[in-house]
């Protein structure tokens, strides 16, 4: 996410590995059993390597029987206990992380239940999703990799390190100098590869986020016609991609590959001080010398190797890190209400949203009695939709007082207060679920399906959902049934009369619905608005003429405020506005 793109700033590492320690402290146990496991794995490789020596100088020779006797049994034992060391240090090391990565996700989900409206507002979907999906995953090569790595890699080299000064610490010295520019080489490859962990981070957030537009938007893109500026879009983007990845590699493999060399040379040297007899030494010695050395080699690789995937990880965790830290919803008020009446006060309410420098409503004062339905009408883009959210405190830093029951809404606990609230949105969310879930959303099924039924007949949808051959069981969505406009319009209405509120907000879809539709929609609204407070954001004629009063909202202004027939007769701004937008559609 552009805005949670950090600088490299190296100073930030402790910080950050000390934030994931609280992630990763309930597994210590695991962890631990996984560097035993690791260590007696290492010590087997580094013991093999050093039994080199006595098998040549001893196992060759026809006299020793114990070698013939038990060497063979003995191989087999420790390959035994070499490979249920591997499994044992690898699958603990791999529940420990991945509970890691667990709890990382549901912790950042959790965050995103709680964040705030403008935090949608700057961010899209597809770069939130990036950050679940790709941020966090990138932390898991942390976690899993590097510890198992650091693990069995560092053991066998301290392994190996071991067993060459015991056979010659003058020639295993030459290892020891090559240390500094090994370190020097490794450093250098760990800035680079942050910085392209961060970009491509950023290129990744991208790529997710073209490709849900694409998906969810696709009715647009193949009606515009857009689908070779789509593509040529994430072309580009998924070029770059792989430009970030390839530089990702070449710095992985050029460091891991420089490392090597300078082993080499050591190596070289060591064979030129030994054949050369600089250095006596028996051919057992000077084989598992030699073996040792080359031995050394792959766990170094893996060590450098593993080195860049933690500078990503880092890189991922602070993205995760950074949205963790984005502040919630404030939730101040400590007031508990069960139900409310229902009457709603806006006192000289003004708003611009944040970071935006444009007023959207000005010096809004309202009042709306318990039990009224009221009609917000206007053009698009005149504050209707803010007024709303507003109300279900989706912004807080308005100015004015808002009041539900002449109590500041600012009092209420945020649970408490939404808790007065059914909404039906212009854009009907249904879940990938059963009809019933989608009415009973959140709520135990069994114990409601009196109450869905019941919902469902209101919302004059029973109908239909009982003539389906599985009901109320019926998925919706994805992998079921596919839902008309107008059927979806009514299956959020039936949920919002199972949730049976004190207030019900309604946005009214603009699409057109056929008038059998548009019929059972404004019955089903007659039934819902009968004993609560009803707020409809309303683009139909017959909605308007069955309010108790029309407010009319212009430039965030509320301009005329009365019933449809005190407006008309005024002859000003409402009835303009009627003209334009509701005259051609039929009343009922
Ligand atoms: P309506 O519901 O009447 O169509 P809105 O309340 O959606 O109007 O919008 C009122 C004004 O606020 C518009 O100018 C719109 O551009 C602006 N606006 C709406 N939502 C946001 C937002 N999340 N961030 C910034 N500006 C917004």
């Amino acid at each position: 996410m552009s805005d949670t793109t950090q600088k490299v700033n190296l100073k930030n590492d402790f910080s950050i590995y000390s934030r994931l320690f609280i992630y990763v402290r309930p597994y210590l146990l695991a962890i631990i059993i996984s560097f035993i496991a690791n260590a007696i794995y290492s010590a087997i490789d580094a013991g093999l390597v050093y039994s080199i020596k006595p098998i040549l100088n001893k196992g060759f020779d026809s006299h020793n029987t114990f070698y013939v006797k038990y060497l063979p049994p003995l191989v087999i034992v420790v390959f035994l206990a070499r490979g249920l060391a591997n499994v044992t240090g690898n699958c603990t090391m791999t529940y420990a992380a991945r509970s890691v990565i667990m709890r990382i996700r549901q912790t950042v989900f959790a965050h995103l239940l709680k964040l705030p409206a403008s935090f949608y507002d700057k961010n899209t979907s597809g770069k939130i999703l990036s950050v679940i999906l790709f941020n966090v995953e990138q932390i898991s090569n942390a976690t899993a990799n590097a510890l198992i790595v650091i693990t069995q890699s560092g053991f066998l080299v301290i392994g190996l390190l071991y067993v060459m000064l015991s056979i010659s610490w003058k020639l295993t010295l030459f290892f020891i100098i090559a240390a500094p520019i090994i370190l020097t080489l490794i450093r250098y490859s760990t800035k680079r590869a942050r910085r392209i962990g961060y970009r491509l981070q950023d290129v990744m957030g991208n790529v997710t986020a073209t490709a849900e537009e694409v998906t969810k938007g696709y009715r647009l893109v193949r009606t515009f016609g857009n689908e070779d500026y789509e593509f040529k879009k994430f072309k580009a983007l998924t070029k770059l991609h792989r430009r970030r990845e390839v530089q990702n590699a070449i710095i992985k493999y050029t460091s891991v590959s420089s490392v090597q060399v300078v082993i080499g040379v050591v190596i070289a040297i060591i064979i030129y001080l030994t054949l050369s007899h600089h250095v006596n030494m028996d051919a057992g010695s000077f084989i598992s010398l030699i073996a040792a050395a080359i031995a050394i080699l792959k766990p170094f690789k893996n060590i450098t190797r593993l080195n860049n995937t933690l500078q990503q990880a880092l890189a991922g965790a602070q993205s995760v890190f950074s949205l963790l830290d984005k502040e919630t919803e404030k939730d101040t008020g400590n007031r508990q209400i069960e139900n409310v009446q229902g009457k709603i006060t806006y006192q000289n309410v003004s708003f611009a949203y944040p970071e935006a420098d444009k007023t959207v409503l000005h010096h809004i004062d309202l009042t709306i009695e318990p039990g009224q339905m009221i009609a917000f009408v206007g053009h698009s883009g005149g504050g209707k939709s803010t007024l709303m959210s507003l109300l279900l405190r989706f912004y807080d830093d308005y100015t004015g007082n808002i009041l539900i029951d002449d109590t500041d809404i600012r009092e209420f606990t945020l649970a408490s207060l939404r808790h007065q609230f059914s909404f039906v949105s212009q854009n009907v969310q249904l879940f990938n679920d059963t009809i019933a879930h989608n009415i009973a959303y959140g709520d135990a099924l069994d114990t409601n399906k009196e109450k869905i039924i019941h919902a469902a007949k209101m919302a004059y949808i029973w109908d239909f959902i009982n003539a389906l051959p599985q009901g109320l069981e019926t998925a919706v969505g994805e992998n079921g049934l596919k839902l008309s406009g107008g059927q979806r319009q009514r299956i959020a209405i039936a949920r919002a009369i199972f949730k049976d509120a004190p207030i019900l907000i309604f946005d009214e879809a603009t699409a057109s619905l056929d008038t059998e539709s548009e019929r059972y929609i404004q019955n089903a609204l007659q039934e819902i608005a009968k004993n609560r407070t009803t707020l409809v954001i309303a683009h139909r004629l017959s909605t308007i003429q069955q309010a108790d009063k029309i407010i009319v909202i212009d430039h965030g202004n509320i301009v005329e405020t009365g019933s449809h027939e005190a407006l008309l007769a005024r002859d000003g701004y409402y009835t303009k506005l009627h003209k334009l937008q509701f005259e051609s559609q039929p009343s009922q």
